[in-house]
């Protein structure tokens, strides 16, 4: 069915567009006339039209852990978060470290999902961070980047050859930033609270020292490299510093790392177990400023599914993650927008639309007339209560039960279809 937007503040960073419009979706793509036939009419007052989001980092869990989280019920959540296009990490059993596997989560989008899933490859084979995974036959059975995300390949030198190789194929590696060694057993941040709570404790410099290292090697083989999920304010230091000399990292936040600290693992509750972990009010400061003066370029969940029954375990033996892509948008809304106002819902949108798109050069993130109708209607102030047992994940471990929220997608349309509504 063919759709007219009316009466929206489209908003479309890409071409600079912010103002009151009409949208028109002809069979599938945006188009810049009305449609000539019979279509419908969807009413977007008060309400922002924008391109549809895209979300950089989702485990979906299939293969191997659909007790978790599965491709379908994945989609499902991330449609209701607004999302139209995710891409999902290659950590899944067996990992997506080959073309095959890669071509079975392809192949299980296309029958099961219902928004755009693009995948990513592994680093190494296995995530064991030894020996190169074929990244070229990967390419070709689809893959947008590559990753070893949960883990992190600790040997510069294999890392340097496949950030080499990468760049034959213009791809960008994206890493989870973590110095195994300094790490050790580590299960929250290194400081007051996990000497209270007598838990072993991961350090800011274990996440630092890795993004310092991927800056190096950005630079020297002149690839882009993106560190994911940054927790710590050094590291908002480090590639503030690496950008303004023109090295091509970027980085992402995730919404716990500014809306938890440390402190609320007092309660010994599983839910707040995240790796990079919730760090102090202070990091939680930098990486705002981070975002406000445009160091950290790129915003996502790390949507992490586990089942009810491994999370209910002690802190030390949870497993870390949290689920993310119903909560994500609102979130980032609520803090970076209505509360501190670091950046307009225009930033916010680039952040989630062109800047993603431009790293894995998708052709997607804009309104422009011929691209595929992929569209995400926010209400910027609808107020909100989040509630686990509506979401439409398979897992249900979240800290976010209860929040009052401001701000939601209300539509979420995949090439003209929609997908969700509240
Ligand atoms: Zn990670």
């Amino acid at each position: 069915m063919d759709l007219a937007i009316k009466n929206g503040r489209i908003i479309d960073p890409v071409a600079d567009r912010d103002e009151l419009g009409e949208l028109y979706v002809v069979n599938g793509r945006i188009a810049a006339t009305p449609p000539p036939g019979e279509h419908e009419t969807i009413d977007a007052r008060n309400k922002v039209v924008a391109p549809g989001l895209i979300d950089i980092h989702v485990h979906l869990r299939e293969p191997g852990q659909s007790h978790k989280e599965t491709i379908e019920s994945g989609t499902k959540a991330a449609a209701a978060g607004g999302f139209c296009s995710i891409a999902c990490m290659p950590n899944t059993e067996p990992p997506a470290d080959n073309p095959s596997t890669i071509a079975w989560i392809a192949d299980r989008a296309r029958e099961s999902a219902s928004i755009n899933v693009f995948p990513t490859g592994a680093i190494t084979k296995g995530l064991k961070g030894e020996e190169m995974a074929p990244i070229g036959s990967m390419v070709q059975a689809g893959i947008i980047a590559i990753t070893d995300d949960g883990h992190c390949v600790q040997n510069n030198e294999v890392m340097r050859r496949a950030v080499e190789y990468a760049r034959m194929f213009d791809l960008p590696v994206m890493d989870h930033c973590q110095d195994y060694d300094m790490v050790g057993d580590g299960v929250m941040h290194e400081g007051y609270w996990s000497t209270v709570l007598g838990l072993s404790g991961w350090p800011r410099a274990a996440e630092e020292i890795i993004v310092m290292r991927n800056i190096l090697l950005a630079e020297l083989c002149d690839t882009r490299i993106h560190c994911q999920h940054l927790s710590s304010g050094g590291s908002v230091r480090l590639v503030r510093e690496a950008r303004s000399r023109g090295i091509p990292v970027t980085a992402e936040i995730c919404p716990h790392h500014i809306a938890l600290t440390d402190e609320c693992i007092g309660s010994f509750d599983a839910n707040y177990k995240m790796n990079p972990p919730l760090r102090t009010q202070r990091d939680a400061e930098e990486l705002i400023e981070g975002v406000a003066d445009g160091t950290i370029t790129l915003l996502a969940s790390d949507h992490a599914p586990h089942a009810y029954f491994e999370k209910e375990v002690e802190f030390d033996q949870a497993p870390f993650g949290i689920l993310g892509l119903e909560t994500e948008l609102a979130l980032f809304l609520t803090i970076l927008v209505h509360r501190t106002k670091a950046i307009d819902i225009k930033r916010l949108i680039a952040m989630y639309t062109v800047n993603p798109a431009a790293l894995v050069r998708l052709p997607k993130g804009t309104l422009a007339p011929g691209r595929d109708a992929d569209i995400t209607i926010i209400d910027p102030d609808l107020e909100w209560t989040f509630r686990k047992e509506e979401s439409f994940s398979r897992s249900r471990n979240t800290p976010f039960d209860g929040w009052k929220l401001k701000g939601r997608a209300v539509h979420t349309i995949v090439a003209g279809k929609t997908v969700w509504k509240l």
